[in-house]
C-alpha cells in the first residue's frame, strides 16, 4: 500500500514550513523537514573539518549520522543544531552540500524510511518529484521573490534577517539558482502537484487553501490509520 504522504515542495521562503507544521498538527501526522537535514549534514560536516565538496566523506558523514527532529529541534550526533544551522553561511553550504548525489542518495534513503509508515507531511524540494513520487497529495508552493524575502526577515528562527530586504533577495535568488539548476533533483514542479500561490496570502489563508486539498482526496483528520 503507497504510504499516505503529503508533499510539500517549493523555493525558501514560500511559506513550506509554517505550512508542513500546521498541516501536520491538524492531522495528527508527522513533520519532517528534509532541509533541515541537509542542513544539518553541512553544519556537521564544517564542525569535522570537511571540505563541502568532498562527496565520498560527506556521503560516509551522511549515512553514519543520527540526524534527530523532534519539533522545532534539530540535532545530529549529539549536538544541538537548531539555530545554527539557520544561517546565512549555512543556507549556502546547505545547498553545495545538496548539489552532492551521493549525500542526496543516502539523505533519499532515510526520508523514505521515516515516510514509510505514512501519517508524514515532508517538505522540501524534491518530495513530489523524487522522493515520495506517489504522494497522496503534492503541493508546490510559492511566492513572490520580494514576498520571500520579508517572510525570511521576519524568520526569528533565522538569524540572516538583519541583513535588509535587497540583501536577503539577492542571497535567496543565488540559492534559488542553485536549487533549480542542479543535475540531480533540481527543484521543479511535480506532475500532479497542485500549485498555490501565496503571494499575499497569510498562513491561516494558506493553511485554509490547502486543507482543503487534503480533504479532497479524501484525507480528513483521521486519516492517519486507513
Ligand atoms: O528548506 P531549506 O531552505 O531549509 O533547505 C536548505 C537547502 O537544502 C536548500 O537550499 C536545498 O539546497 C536543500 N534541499 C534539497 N532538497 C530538499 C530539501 C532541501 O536539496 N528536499
Amino acid at each position: 500500500m503507497t504510504p499516505l504522504v503529503i508533499a510539500i515542495d517549493g523555493p525558501s521562503g514560500a511559506g513550506k514550513g509554517t505550512l508542513a507544521r500546521r498541516l501536520a498538527a491538524h492531522l495528527g501526522f508527522r513533520h519532517v523537514d528534509t532541509g533541515a537535514m541537509y542542513r544539518a549534514v553541512a553544519w556537521k560536516a564544517l564542525h569535522d573539518g570537511l571540505a563541502l565538496d568532498d562527496e565520498a566523506a560527506l556521503a560516509a558523514l551522511a549515512a553514519a549520522a543520527t540526524i534527530g527532529q523532534e519539533g522545532a529541534v534539530v540535532t545530529i550526533d549529539g549536538h544541538e543544531v537548531t539555530r545554527a544551522i539557520r544561517t546565512p553561511d549555512m543556507d549556502q553550504a546547505a545547498a553545495r552540500v545538496a548539489r552532492l548525489p551521493a549525500v542526496r542518495a543516502v539523505l533519499v534513503e532515510r526520508q523514505r524510511g521515516l515516510g514509510r509508515g505514512g501519517g508524514v507531511v515532508m517538505e522540501g524540494r524534491d518530495i513530489g518529484t523524487v522522493v515520495f513520487p506517489d504522494a497522496a497529495v503534492k503541493v508546490y508552493l510559492d511566492a513572490s521573490a520580494v514576498e520571500r524575502a520579508r517572510r525570511r526577515a521576519d524568520d526569528e528562527a533565522h538569524t540572516g534577517r538583519q541583513a535588509g530586504l535587497d540583501r536577503l533577495q539577492v542571497d535567496m535568488a543565488a540559492r534559488d539558482q542553485s536549487d533549480s539548476t542542479r543535475a540531480v533533483a533540481p527543484l521543479q514542479m511535480a506532475p500532479g502537484a497542485v500549485y498555490v500561490d501565496t503571494t499575499g496570502l497569510d498562513a491561516e489563508q494558506v493553511f485554509e487553501r490547502v486543507r482543503g486539498l487534503v480533504a479532497g482526496a479524501g484525507l480528513g483528520k483521521a486519516s492517519r490509520d486507513q
